[in-house]
């Protein structure tokens, strides 16, 4: 129980790779925020069903007055808050020269903004404190991928400002770390199965060194690491969970 008593907010946790992030800090003994857009009720059932601590809270996280909201209730209910983790993300894939501005805009306006949002209204909190835990999900794609030109600037863009924001809070002890999650089975990624029956994610299987995907545990893992207590001299970082396939 490393996070006894914390309180932590994960963003777009209602499924996916937030869900597997809340259960992992509740089961560590945080009481845990499960922020979505929609209802994370169902999230919230199966942590608090083990015996954990959850509540759920409704957070568009492109919306600066909902995630302002998010942070306030955090504080008003728990007292505090502790561990942020910025999760919330979406992909609309598409060759940069055909790209619309519409796609462009909406996945900067929730991966990179919704971070920056997130990011900063949880340093608000902790700088009053001197404490906190700030974890951003980036992804292996920051580093460029075809067909990903909006994410990857986007992710690109969170490691930008975890980077600037672990500087400019490193005195005031608060952490800020980005991970880079590789292939992770969720629905962003399930629906890879449905392209060319299947041979899409054989080819994403093969280009893993480990050969599978990874599951959202163990992006989980190294969060529950980061926010932990063992983890205090460690900021700045960027960190991959990818089975070898980061490089
Ligand atoms: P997912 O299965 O599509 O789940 C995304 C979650 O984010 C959903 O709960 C969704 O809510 C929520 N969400 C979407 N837009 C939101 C918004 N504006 N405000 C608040 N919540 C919002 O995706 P995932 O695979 O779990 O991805 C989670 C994060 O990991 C993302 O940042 C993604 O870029 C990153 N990532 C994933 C992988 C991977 O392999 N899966 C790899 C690298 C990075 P609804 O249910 O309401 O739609």
């Amino acid at each position: 129980m490393r996070l006894n008593n914390k309180t932590a907010v994960v963003t777009g946790a209602g499924r996916g790779l937030g869900k597997g992030i809340a259960k992992k800090l509740a089961e560590e003994g945080a009481h845990v925020i499960v922020a979505d857009m929609a209802s994370a009720e169902e999230a919230v059932s199966e942590i608090v069903a083990a015996g954990g601590s959850a509540c759920a809270f409704k957070a568009d996280v492109s919306n600066q007055n909902e995630v302002q909201a998010l942070v306030q209730f955090a504080v008003e209910t728990y007292g505090t808050l502790d561990i942020m983790v910025n999760n919330a993300g979406i992909n609309r894939d598409g060759m940069l020269h055909k790209m619309s501005v519409e796609n462009w805009d909406l996945v900067i306006a929730i991966d990179l903004t919704g971070t920056f949002y997130g990011t900063q209204e949880a340093l608000k909190h902790m700088r009053s404190k001197n404490y906190g835990r700030i974890i951003n999900i980036s992804s292996g794609s920051w580093l460029g991928n075809i067909g990903q030109a909006n994410y990857a600037a986007a992710k690109a863009g969170v490691v930008g400002l975890t980077k600037t924001a672990a500087r400019e809070n490193a005195r005031k002890g608060i952490t800020c770390n980005a991970i880079c999650p590789g292939f992770i089975e969720t629905d962003m990624t399930l629906k890879l199965k449905e392209v060319n029956e299947g041979a899409a994610w054989d080819h994403m299987m093969q280009k893993i060194p480990m050969g599978y995907a990874g599951k959202p545990s163990d992006v989980g893992n190294l969060v529950a690491f980061l926010a932990s207590d063992e983890a205090s001299y460690i900021t700045s970082e960027v960190i991959n969970v990818g089975g070898g396939m980061i490089v």
